[in-house]
């Protein structure tokens, strides 16, 4: 049996729209598309994490307001109190609500991550945008000029910038805060990989909102996101959110995350940066290949002379997946994208790259 599009009561901007990719792999995939952490917990946190897990009663609500994981990851994350905190099911879920509780457009700098235009057109905000400079830095003169003009509500930046892994320096988001009186995000979902944080702007600036996730630092299955603002904000933002949006098993597992187990992310951290440097030199080494430096867990990769999508197949089909930016935006003509992975994995995948690019066309 077939069904015809359910047209005339959904919506049309909807229908006209596909859904964010999120592509089912083969088993024993490299998948090093998504910005995962290659690093799993240890076992130690798995065998507290199953104790815990069997101590809690599904049968009652969770606590809606988070207060106890609330506490903590104020306390061992940002050193913030609690009132300051907004969490979300991921940060996706964070700017959602925030798209859903603002009026007017929305200015994103792009290229930069693709979600942000998803959520804004599925919440009903227009989108008016700036262009990067040439070599892919936030060109604050253009933000500014594209502020005076289309007067948005919210300018929503990414830092580092996901697909270019450039961090926003602080004298720009200052001057941003400064001249522009709307809202002001800085979505730091690779600050662990980074380390610069916008958050000691926000005394001086209460517009600004900071955002976290524990996705990239290898916790992107728990779904936990982490907006810093003004507790003036947060209040207004808790008027949109779902009462039990966050789950009680998620706010379990990162309370004992925070509790016993962060020493084990920051070390996993630190492999990640160092096997992130190893994998820009191998990378420069081979012919054709200019891989751009990164703050976060990714790294922008041009290629030279070959097709990128072309090359993101080759690599498929020997079952390492990464991808392929290179029709996002015209800045990112030529460019894929690269999760880091284990040593193991960066080998593997520097040399099948430098294989194929050695290929016949
Ligand atoms: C991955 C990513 C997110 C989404 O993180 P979740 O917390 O997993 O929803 C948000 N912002 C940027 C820039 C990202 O790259």
């Amino acid at each position: 049996m077939t069904t015809d599009a359910p047209t005339g009561w959904i919506r049309q901007d909807i229908l006209a729209t596909s859904a964010y990719p999120v592509e089912k792999v083969p088993g024993g995939t490299l998948r090093l598309d998504a910005m995962e952490s290659p690093f799993d917990l240890p076992e130690a946190f798995h065998r507290r994490l199953g104790e815990e897990m069997a101590g809690i009663s599904l049968n009652r609500y969770p606590d809606g307001s988070a207060s106890e994981l609330k506490e903590i990851l104020g306390k061992s994350l940002l050193g913030l109190s609690p009132d300051h905190l907004f969490l979300g099911n991921g940060s996706d879920e964070i700017l959602q609500t925030l798209f859903l509780a603002t009026t007017g457009p929305l200015l994103l700098a792009e290229p930069t991550f693709s979600m942000y235009r998803i959520l804004a057109e599925m919440t009903g905000r227009t989108v008016v945008t700036a262009t990067l400079s040439e070599d892919l830095d936030l060109d604050v003169e253009a933000l500014l000029a594209a502020a005076r003009k289309h007067h948005p509500s919210l300018i929503v930046l990414s830092s580092p910038n996901n697909p270019t892994g450039r961090d926003v320096s602080e004298e720009t988001v200052d001057r941003i805060c400064r001249e522009f009186s709307g809202g002001v995000l800085v979505d730091e979902a690779y600050f662990p990989f980074s380390g610069w944080t916008a958050l000691s702007l926000q005394r001086a600036h209460p517009r600004l909102m900071v955002l976290r996730t524990l996705s990239k630092m290898g916790l992107a299955a728990l779904r936990l996101g982490i907006l810093a603002a003004d507790p003036k904000i947060v209040a207004e933002l808790d008027k949109v959110r779902l009462p039990y949006n966050l789950n009680l098993l998620t706010q379990r597992a990162a309370i004992l995350v925070c509790r016993e187990f962060l020493p084990d992310l920051e070390s996993q951290v630190r492999s990640i940066i160092h096997l992130r440097e190893d994998l820009l030199r191998s990378l420069s080494a081979i012919p054709g290949v200019c891989p751009l430096p990164s703050s976060a867990n990714f790294l922008l990769i041009r290629i030279g002379g070959k097709d990128p999508s072309v090359v993101a197949r080759a690599l498929a089909d020997r079952g390492i997946l990464i991808r392929d930016v290179s029709r996002h935006h015209p800045l990112l003509a030529g460019c894929l994208r690269v999760t880091i992975g284990t040593a193991t994995e960066n080998e593997r995948f520097a040399a099948t790259l430098a294989l194929i690019l050695k290929g016949t066309p």
